[in-house]
């Protein structure tokens, strides 16, 4: 490809709202470009990372004995209505009519359509067990988008669901899946752990997730550094030992405050709540005034910090130091009322009121008392509130398995494996006939891959102050080849053009910077971009026929003979 009749988007400036390292690069580097709230356009570049990871998956899926299907995004409502999610699912499910007045909803993921493709496709036991994959847009209307295509609302999954009639059949994929799942991820060069994972609402026997280790990471995981055991935070919770620390009940204080009607009342009562965190702690508070009504739930904290000095640099897993939300809100959080004992955890207060404007002035006064209050997003921050609810297991603890301690690390969520049990066969009636000629449900198991998301995980790890450093596995070109003034001179065009010829005809993807560019210009836009290895042509090397070779992942420079470089690639 040459650069002259590419599109290369690079930008100087990193767009304001992009906070995490992989959304600044992706858009510095021209990978993306936002069209609207949590959806993007996959600019070439991107695009050909995005194939790559794609066509990785698909491969090792194919390896494992999946078969690719597509499925439409758009799903009709009467297969929601059927599995009994129509009515379950929150917001999140973007529902919408047709011309008919006809209920649809832009598929979020697939368990309905499959379930209903298998029921009428498989009738006998003989056709199973089967895994059937696609590699599809999915919408899901996020609470908070963010992070550009780490959490938008419309991305790329890969989604297989498999079918079986016993447990041992569905076991036997599942651990197929985990396997093919290890070897996409290595595949892709990433940095990336197994972890065992809640089943949760959905039910089923069996979940882990994969996740790519990463300090900007929404998830905590935990595992152990002297055994296999890992697992998310919220299993980790669920397998923890009771009885290893006190009960949150035991550990919470409350502090009463009848009188609390102003700011100024309530952010004293903070500061009262703040000295007392060396222990977790519940404070709740309620004004009867009726003009100024104001209730919040929880200063929720565990440590030795001051609350003014709670900040995410000091809490790896805490993003921003307070939360506001509104009652509502907070009841879908918390699970619990505004003034109830909400689950006690690590985190901070979630402050609820009861009208936006007191809200504001809250936020104000609190500021003015220097509570640090900046940077508080109740959409962006609320989601680490969840997800580390009533902490009992900490760094430091022995880990359940008996060998080693518990480390906790923050995770970019990249996979998920599911056994599904009966969950939607039962509901939307699916089963075959078995080998003694009755009628079975079949059992499910169901496997995604966040593939527009490893993309920018993928940046996350690999990244240094110039841009991003593909692996080598998923670089939207491996060689970058950058002739020095290459317009001023004949000899060196010809140099290039004859190394591009016959790179390109080796089967390298070269990218050939033919613009009329400063070299600077050119080396930073190549760096930016993370193409692995740069082949510079310039006049004084080529006097003794060679070209520099750089290494951009290790930085590594050598001078090459014209005629190596192709033995040297490979
Ligand atoms: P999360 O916990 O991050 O919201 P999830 O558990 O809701 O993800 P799953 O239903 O398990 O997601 O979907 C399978 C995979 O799809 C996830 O492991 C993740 O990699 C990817 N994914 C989910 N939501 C998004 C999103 N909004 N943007 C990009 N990828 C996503
Ligand atoms: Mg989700
Ligand atoms: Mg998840
Ligand atoms: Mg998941």
């Amino acid at each position: 490809m040459r650069t002259s009749q590419y599109l290369i988007s690079t930008l100087k400036e990193t767009p304001a709202d992009a906070e995490i390292i992989s959304h600044q690069l992706m858009m510095r580097a021209g990978m993306v470009r936002r069209l609207a709230s949590g959806l993007y356009t996959w600019l070439p570049s991107g695009l050909r990372v995005l194939r790559k990871v794609e066509q990785i998956v698909r491969e090792e899926m194919n390896k494992a004995g999946a078969i690719e299907v597509l499925m439409p995004v758009v799903q009709h409502a009467e297969l929601w209505q059927e599995s009994g999610r129509w009515d379950k699912m929150d917001a999140e499910l973007l529902r919408f009519k047709d011309r008919h007045q006809r209920d649809f909803v832009l598929g979020p993921t697939h368990e309905e359509v499959i379930t209903d493709l298998v029921r009428k496709e498989i009738t006998s036991y003989k056709q199973l067990p089967i895994n059937l994959y696609q590699i599809q847009t999915k919408f899901r209307d996020e609470r908070r988008p963010r992070f550009g295509v780490m959490r938008a609302r419309e991305f790329l999954m890969k989604d297989a669901y498999s079918f079986h009639l016993s447990q041992e059949s569905l076991q036997q994929t599942y651990d197929a899946m985990y396997q093919a799942y290890c070897n996409i991820f290595t595949r892709l060069g990433l940095d990336f752990r197994p972890v065992l994972a809640d089943t949760g609402a959905i039910g089923g026997s069996m979940s882990h997730e994969f996740h790519v280790l990463a300090a900007s990471g929404e998830d905590a995981i935990v595992f152990s550094d002297g055994s296999d055991y890992a697992a998310n935070i919220e299993k980790a919770e669920a397998l923890a030992p009771t009885g290893a620390r006190p009960a949150a009940s035991q550990a919470k204080a409350e502090v009463a405050t009848p009188d609390a009607k102003t700011i100024d009342q309530v952010s004293a009562l903070l500061q009262v709540a703040a000295a007392q965190i060396a222990k977790t702690l519940i404070v709740r508070a309620h004004s009867d005034d009726e003009k100024a009504p104001v209730s919040f739930v929880a200063l929720i904290l565990r440590g030795d910090h001051e609350l003014n000095e709670i900040k995410a640099e000091k809490h790896p897993l805490i993003a921003s130091p307070l939360q506001f939300a509104t009652e509502d809100e907070v009841k879908t959080v918390c699970g619990a009322a505004p003034g109830s004992v909400g689950p006690v955890g690590l985190s901070i207060p979630v402050i609820v009121d009861h009208s936006a404007a007191h809200l504001a002035d809250f936020v104000c006064g609190a500021n003015k008392d220097g509570f640090h209050l900046t940077g508080v997003n109740f959409d962006r921050d609320i989601q680490n509130y969840q997800s580390y609810d009533l902490r009992n297991v900490v760094e430091g603890d022995p880990s359940p398995c008996g060998n080693g301690t518990l480390v906790i690390r923050r995770g970019i969520e990249v996979g998920h494996i599911f056994q599904l049990g009966d969950r939607y066969s039962s509901a939307m009636k699916a089963g075959v006939l078995n080998e003694e000629g009755k009628h079975q449900i079949m059992t499910m198991g169901c496997y995604g891959v966040g593939v527009s998301r490893i993309v920018a995980a993928a940046i996350e790890q690999n990244h240094d102050e110039f841009g991003i450093k593909w692996p080598v596995a998923i670089a939207p070109f491996t060689v970058a080849l950058v002739p020095m003034n290459m317009h001023k001179s004949v000899r060196i065009q010809e140099a290039a053009e004859a190394l591009y010829s016959e790179l390109t005809a080796a089967g390298f993807e070269v990218l050939f910077d033919d613009r009329k560019e400063r070299p600077g210009v050119m080396f930073a836009d190549m760096e930016l971009l993370g193409v692995p290895f740069h082949i510079i042509v310039g006049e004084r090397n080529l006097d003794e026929q060679k070209v520099e070779l750089k290494n951009r992942l290790t930085g590594e420079k050598q001078l090459l003979e014209l005629n190596q470089v192709q033995a040297v690639l490979k």
